[in-house]
């Protein structure tokens, strides 16, 4: 069966003569084509001469019909060959039949493909790059969308079922990887115990932790826990506060991971982000949060040697409600209350914040309850509200770096009328997180080793 390099040279080469001649009679035949005609005619006989150079050299492939037959992985024995087997399958080159050995081993009842495993054909009738395209447009797009995407631009020939089953395919390896780094991040020395032949010379870095809200198919709305794992970089910018223009901390190569369900799991989760990012050699780091309880757990799980800071507008979003407590809503006395306490606030004066609110609940009497709860809360998270003192040691005080994320998660998530099983929505999430992270390639490359099963 297998040609000859001669036998080869002249099957393409009569091909291409008559590709050739095809759009010369094309030419002949067509007066005054437009440039979309030109490129259609072009790409169509273009696609021509790859699917049938591709399939002459895979023909060329040992592993077609090898002999003696390949080891079988379970026993390693010799396998048998059972016959010839064809199967379809789309590439970026378009269509390719591939025709190729069965082989089958008595003792263990498998059976395999030599050639598929040579050309990393896991994934049945797609090739690597074509199951890759569809997963990555997956992570930006609705299904539809990828499909439309993948046939006008890439002339691939594929449904949105069939994206869709790329996607719950490879997403679920994407998840065994994830899986495995958090296993090995877990496992690994806590937090505060130096590793050994580390040294701490990296420039600083920070976690930030929130939520955001997916629709579940018969569960209803439910919390994407959403973190950013970030470096810390001195830029000239103009700060909020004080309007002066001056080297400010921002938040630098973010990346993220976000999980659907329990702060444990997640806490795992960011660390082993934390960990990859090489968390464990940063001089200093900072976990930034809005108030939620359950951040601040995590944080003294995972990152208990870190400074703490509640997110700064969350803190004075906590201000404006108190002056509306105090001085009814909208009120041009509540405006001027909130605008003088934002100076105290600023430099770490939270508790006089919540002493202040205090007193005033004998004279508030019908907004008692609510001052007490905004006191709790300054008084709860004064230690993380130093924002100066932050500021000026050179870290970031607004957590804008994961309301991004979580926005960024929303813009593919919550389209309109959208509502996922959750399995499938959990297989999307690492996808869309490493896209988000500009590490996609990087992560299909570790879930694409090998057949899943
Ligand atoms: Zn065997």
């Amino acid at each position: 069966m297998r040609r000859s390099r001669a036998e080869m040279k002249a099957d393409l080469t009569k091909l291409a003569d008559e590709v050739i001649d095809e759009l010369l009679d094309w030419t002949a035949d067509t007066p005054e084509p437009t440039l979309t005609q030109i490129e259609d005619i072009v790409l169509r006989l273009r696609q021509r001469l790859s699917e049938r150079m591709a399939l002459r050299v895979i023909e060329a492939q040992k592993a077609v019909r090898p002999v003696p037959g390949p080891q079988c992985p379970m026993c390693g024995k010799e396998m048998h060959y059972k016959d010839m087997k064809q199967d379809g399958v789309d590439s970026r080159v378009g269509y390719l039949p591939l025709e190729r050995g069965y082989y089958y081993c008595e003792t263990c009842h498998q059976g395999l493909f030599p050639l598929d495993r040579q050309l990393h054909v896991w994934d049945k009738h797609w090739s690597e790059q074509v199951a890759r395209y569809a997963v990555w447009l997956s992570g930006l797009l609705e299904y539809e969308e990828a499909e439309r995407v993948l046939n006008q631009i890439g002339q691939i020939p594929i449904s949105d079922t069939s994206v869709w089953r790329r996607t719950q395919k490879w997403g679920e390896q994407f998840q065994a990887e994830e899986t495995a780094q958090r296993a090995v991040a877990t496992a690994s020395p806590a937090r505060g115990v130096p590793v050994a032949g580390e040294a701490r010379d990296q420039p600083e870095k920070g976690v930030a932790m929130d939520g955001a809200q997916v629709h579940l198919r018969g569960e209803g709305w439910k919390e994407l826990k959403v973190g950013c794992v970030f470096d810390i970089q001195l830029l000239p910018s103009e700060d909020p506060h004080t309007h002066e223009v001056l080297d400010l901390a921002h938040a630098v190569n973010n990346s993220y991971v976000a999980h659907l369900g329990g702060p444990e799991t997640f806490g795992e989760l960011v660390w082993a982000e934390a960990r990859r990012r090489g968390w464990t050699r940063a001089r200093d780091s900072e976990v930034l949060g809005d108030g939620a309880p359950w951040i601040w757990n995590l944080a003294h799980t995972h990152f208990f040697d870190s400074r703490q800071g509640v997110d700064w507008y969350h803190g004075t979003e906590h201000l404006a409600h108190a002056a509306d407590l105090l001085h009814g809503e909208g009120t041009p006395a509540a405006h001027q209350w909130r605008k003088a306490q934002e100076t105290p606030l600023f430099e770490g004066h939270a508790d006089q914040i919540a002493a202040r609110l205090l007193q005033a609940t004998a004279v508030h009497p019908a907004t008692a309850d609510g001052l007490r709860r905004e006191a709790g809360y300054f008084q709860n998270n004064q230690a993380r509200m130093q924002y100066q003192e932050l500021r000026e040691d050179g870290f970031p005080i607004g957590s804008g770096m994961v309301e991004s994320g979580c926005k960024q998660f929303r813009a593919r998530f919550n389209g309109p009328g959208m509502r996922w099983s959750r399995p499938c929505l959990e297989r999307l999430i690492p996808i869309r997180a490493a896209i988000m992270s500009r590490r996609f390639d990087q992560v299909w490359q570790a879930a694409y080793k090998s057949p899943p099963n």
